[in-house]
């Protein structure tokens, strides 16, 4: 995985938040798989907690600030980054898996395993 790092930004590859869940460095391309409860899916719209609610919506807001923060270093650095959201991968795991193969030719098979 050396190669990982010569194409993320340097503060990307060395924190372990900031890494892939899927890296694809010759192509540049990034796969975060998000837990909807923790980054707030726009597609499922957890629940918010019941209880703690300042504590809850302080975690909230640093992880989707965290989420834009590494949106916009990709970007900068010319990578794509594409986010699977786990609702996604429980409801269809297959024509997500088609919907990364047409937008990004040529991932390979075994990213399947990987997810
Ligand atoms: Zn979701």
């Amino acid at each position: 995985m050396a190669s990982r790092a010569s194409w993320l930004p340097r503060a990307l590859a060395q924190s372990p938040r900031g890494k892939p869940d899927i890296c694809y460095p010759s192509r540049r391309l990034a796969v975060f798989v998000h837990g909807c409860f923790w980054h707030r899916c726009p597609y499922c719209r957890p629940s918010f907690p019941k209880t703690n609610a300042a504590f809850w919506q302080q975690k909230f807001t640093r992880n989707t600030a965290r989420d834009a923060k590494y949106k916009h270093m990709y970007r900068e650095a010319g990578s794509q980054r594409l986010v699977v959201w786990e609702c996604q991968l429980k409801h269809g795991l297959d024509s997500t898996v088609t919907l990364v193969r047409e937008l990004h030719r040529g991932v390979p098979e075994s990213w399947q395993v990987a997810a």
